[in-house]
């Protein structure tokens, strides 16, 4: 049999565009060498009847009208705001940092008085990266944003990445920029939701095309001599596809220690944010993403851990200038495949993608590169 594509990944990338590809008529094989697909967003109903996500928290969040429309085709949605909170001096406070955390940590007075020089300097409902609140000249407003770096970015970005805030991409600790509001939500956009039925379920109707064969557990490096296609779509790691020639690039790995315990609830909100304390950086109570009924709970420890090829999985790229040069290395070996194999996806594009943004591009990639076949 020959196939029209080979994808390489059952994740976001790869999938969506095995359904895109196939509905236009095209065989596509997926090979995905994990056992499961739905890649990094893969969910799962344990032993005590809570979803659980294998590979951490995974909410979905867009301003995309198009990646939201599209996606709708295979779920329904259960509508969720993920809440935030961190660890501070003994408190719970939330994050995005705003004008609710300043007034738990702060006297009254201190607080109005920073709220009030805040809204005149900046404004309000805005946000502000941490790195960019460093730069006031401002004495009190200096202060409390050396406070800000200290007690939420500092240690949670050392642990995460092995770095300092201000040695990643500014875009890395922007993400969760502090926040001019009294909105405690972690993400603003219009669309916020978790798959009713779950990422993995949404995934298997996806894939559910009779043009879509799909292979489970195995590495595509082991089958691509034996089979016959056109063009390939990649959505693992380019240095691994490129065999590491010019070396490895740069990821951040992690461990979950999973636990059921039996109680009702273990935390107030799904997330909480360990910044100082502890070697994790959050603990996730899934029972919060979807309505649950169990009288048990689990929970997630997350373990940041550096990245060996082999042992691990790359979880995150590194944003950072020399990565990004290594990796347009790569990039530049790609194109010279333009037309033959294409590289989508987190992995593939070496990009600090959310899962949003990979719908996005490959929709992209399909109508504008692929669709014409
Ligand atoms: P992946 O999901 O990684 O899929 C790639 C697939 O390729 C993998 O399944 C892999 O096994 C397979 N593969 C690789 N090499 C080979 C090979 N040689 N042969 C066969 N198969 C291969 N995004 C959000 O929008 N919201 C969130 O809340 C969120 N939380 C996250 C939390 C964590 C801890 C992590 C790590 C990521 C989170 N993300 C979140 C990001 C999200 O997971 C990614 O944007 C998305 O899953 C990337 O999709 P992808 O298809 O590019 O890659
Ligand atoms: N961050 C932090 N403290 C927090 C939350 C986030 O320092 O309490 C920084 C940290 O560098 C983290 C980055 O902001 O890696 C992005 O956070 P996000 O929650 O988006 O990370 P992800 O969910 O992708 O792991």
């Amino acid at each position: 049999m020959k196939y029209d594509y080979l994808i390489v990944g059952a994740g976001f990338a790869g999938s969506v565009l095995a359904e895109r590809l196939a509905s236009q008529g095209n065989k596509i094989l997926l090979v995905e060498k994990r056992n499961h697909i739905s890649g990094n967003s893969y969910d799962y109903k344990n032993e005590a009847g809570i979803v659980v996500h294998k590979y951490g928290p995974h909410i979905f969040h867009t301003q995309n009208k198009k990646v939201w429309n599209y996606l709708s085709r295979f779920t329904d949605w259960h509508e969720y705001s993920h809440k935030v909170l961190a660890e501070v001096d003994g408190k719970k406070v939330p994050v995005p940092f705003n004008f609710n955390s300043i007034d738990i940590l702060f006297d009254e007075v201190k607080s109005r008085n920073l709220r009030e020089k805040l809204i005149q300097t900046y404004g309000e409902e805005v946000k502000i990266p941490i790195l960019k609140l460093k730069e006031t000249t401002d004495d009190e407003l200096k202060e409390l944003a050396d406070f800000i770096y200290e007690k939420i970015f500092l240690g949670y970005t050392t642990k995460q990445w092995d770095l300092k805030p201000e040695e990643l991409d500014f875009s890395v600790t922007s993400r969760i920029p502090v926040f001019l509001s009294r909105d405690d939500r972690y993400f603003q956009d219009d669309y916020q939701a978790i798959p009713a039925q779950g990422y993995t379920a949404m995934f298997e109707k996806m894939l559910d095309h009779p043009n879509i064969e799909v292979l489970l557990e195995v590495d595509y490096k082991n089958i691509i001599d034996k089979i016959s296609y056109d063009r390939m779509i990649f959505t693992g790691a380019i240095d691994d596809f490129f065999n590491y020639k010019f070396g490895c690039l740069p990821y951040r790995s992690l461990e979950f220690d999973f636990q059921t315990l039996d109680k009702e609830q273990f935390q107030e909100t799904a997330q909480v944010n360990y910044p100082n304390a502890h070697d994790y950086t959050r603990i996730t109570e899934f029972k919060h993403f979807l309505p649950t009924k169990s009288n048990q709970t689990t929970i997630a420890y997350e373990y940041p851990k550096s990245y060996k090829v082999g042992k691990n999985a790359p979880y995150y790229p590194i944003p950072k200038k020399e990565n990004q040069e290594l990796y347009e290395k790569y990039k530049a070996l790609a194109d010279v495949l333009a037309g033959k194999v294409f590289f989508a996806g987190r992995l593939a594009e070496y990009k600090y993608y959310n899962m949003d943004q990979v719908v996005g591009t490959a929709l992209m990639l399909f109508e504008k590169k692929l669709i014409g076949k």
